[in-house]
């Protein structure tokens, strides 16, 4: 028997603890999604063990027709789907498309400007100890104090002073659109490349309601299980002839070695998806959803437990809790609404008084339960249970009666039913 359950129990035991896991609790990590089960067919398919070095139709193996026609599948749909002329879908992640990225554009010791990570962006868009950190010389901007929105004034006076070779946008934890021209014309200003980095949104970008980067960038980099739902992955856009061939070195032979086949071949399922109207749909109460949840947590008695959300609201999947004027942590928060089977991550909020490992924030996204099905109505309950965990202090009968009320809603939207 060379079943997973009769070879290995004990890995057997703990994915299925895990499914259970994320059939129980509400997942509100904002960079998580629930891949569909075509997906994750694709990704476990024997894809795994081809070999295919190069680009379709220029393979370093033999035996390659038929991932030949898969990668090219993906390439066409990821650039049918964001108007793009060029796509590498080979990145094994999201930080191995930046990698790839800025080893294409940048010689180490060159500058590039980014959103510093306390402030919103990832690390690698210039982290001290990523690789984006080592090898460049960064210049981080930031969002305003008064706004929480990035300072484009910052952005546009340290491009002068430092005059970066690449500008990166984009962000980990932020709520609201960026001014993707106004980015560009602060990159021509200095004649630097812009980058954006459109990993979280990219989703709200594929159904059109958000704004596209892809017109305004050099090069636009995402990742494919965030927003957009696919398998863990990475893809490389751009519209400039002359350079789509240095982002293909860059990734193979530059970072990579064999392409992942198996996940190439579900992200190409993602992106088929990621075209239908069900998926704009779902887009839609990913939305909806958040703007429900920022809602609750801007009522008077949120307020009054000195709770607020930062910029006041949200353009996009998440909403960033602001615990700076509470007396619960970042810690404490995210540890409450694990407590009732919330599953939240802490966050530094911009200007955080308290250490990055306690921090005064919370980021709270949608995308995974609007892939379970959730709608306004229960959107609505699960900022109110939110709302409830956060400024009521918890007895042992109160995170209870929160434990059912979540119980009624994984019960509704059961998450892989066909699974056993
Ligand atoms: N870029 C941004 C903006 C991200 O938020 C992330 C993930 O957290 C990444 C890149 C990296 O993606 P991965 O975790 O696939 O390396």
């Amino acid at each position: 028997d060379e079943s997973l359950a009769a070879f290995d129990p004990e890995v057997h035991a703990a994915i299925t603890a895990e499914l259970g896991r994320q059939r129980d609790t509400l997942e509100l990590i904002a960079s998580e999604n629930f891949a569909p089960l075509a997906v994750m067919e694709a990704q476990g398919s024997v894809l795994t063990n081809k070999y295919a070095e190069g680009y379709p139709g220029r393979r370093y193996y033999g035996g390659c027709e038929h991932v030949d026609v898969i990668e090219q599948l993906a390439i066409d749909r990821v650039k049918a789907l964001f108007g793009a002329g060029f796509a590498n879908v080979q990145p094994h992640s999201g930080a191995q498309a930046n990698a790839a990225t800025m080893s294409a554009l940048l010689d180490p010791g060159d500058t590039i400007l980014g959103l510093d990570l306390a402030h919103g962006g990832h690390l690698t868009h210039g982290m001290r100890l990523n690789f984006s950190g080592k090898l460049y010389d960064v210049v981080a901007y930031h969002v305003r104090p008064d706004t929480f929105a990035v300072d484009l004034a910052e952005v546009e006076r340290l491009a002068l002073e430092h005059r970066p070779k690449l500008i990166v946008a984009g962000w980990s934890a932020y709520p609201l659109h960026l001014d993707f021209a106004e980015f560009r014309r602060i990159a021509d200003l200095v004649g630097a490349y812009l980058m954006v980095d459109m990993a979280h949104f990219a989703g709200l970008v594929a159904a059109g309601l958000h704004p596209s980067p892809v017109p305004y960038a050099d090069v636009v980099t995402t990742t494919t299980h965030k927003t957009l739902g696919g398998p863990r992955g990475g893809v490389i856009l751009t519209n400039r002839a002359d350079l789509a061939k240095k982002f293909n070195s860059a990734v193979f032979p530059g970072q990579q070695g064999g392409p992942l086949e198996h996940v190439i071949a579900a992200k190409a399922v993602g992106f088929k998806l990621a075209a239908s109207p069900e998926f704009r749909e779902r887009q839609q109460r990913t939305l909806e959803g958040a703007q429900a949840i920022a809602d609750r947590l801007l009522a008077d008695d949120v307020r009054a437990a000195g709770i607020t959300v930062l910029t006041g609201g949200t353009q996009v999947h998440l909403v960033l809790v602001d615990l700076r004027d509470s007396a619960l942590d970042g810690q404490q928060a995210e540890d409450r609404l694990h407590a009732v089977g919330l599953t939240v991550n802490r966050n530094a909020v911009p200007f955080d008084p308290r250490p990055p490992m306690v921090s005064s924030g919370l980021r709270i996204g949608t995308p995974a339960l609007a892939a379970r099905g959730f709608g306004p109505a229960e959107f609505a309950e699960v900022a109110d249970i939110v709302a409830a965990a956060l400024i009521q202090e918890p007895s042992e009968s109160f995170t209870a009666g929160l434990r059912a009320r979540v119980g009624v809603l994984t019960a509704k939207f059961p998450l892989y039913p066909a699974i056993g």
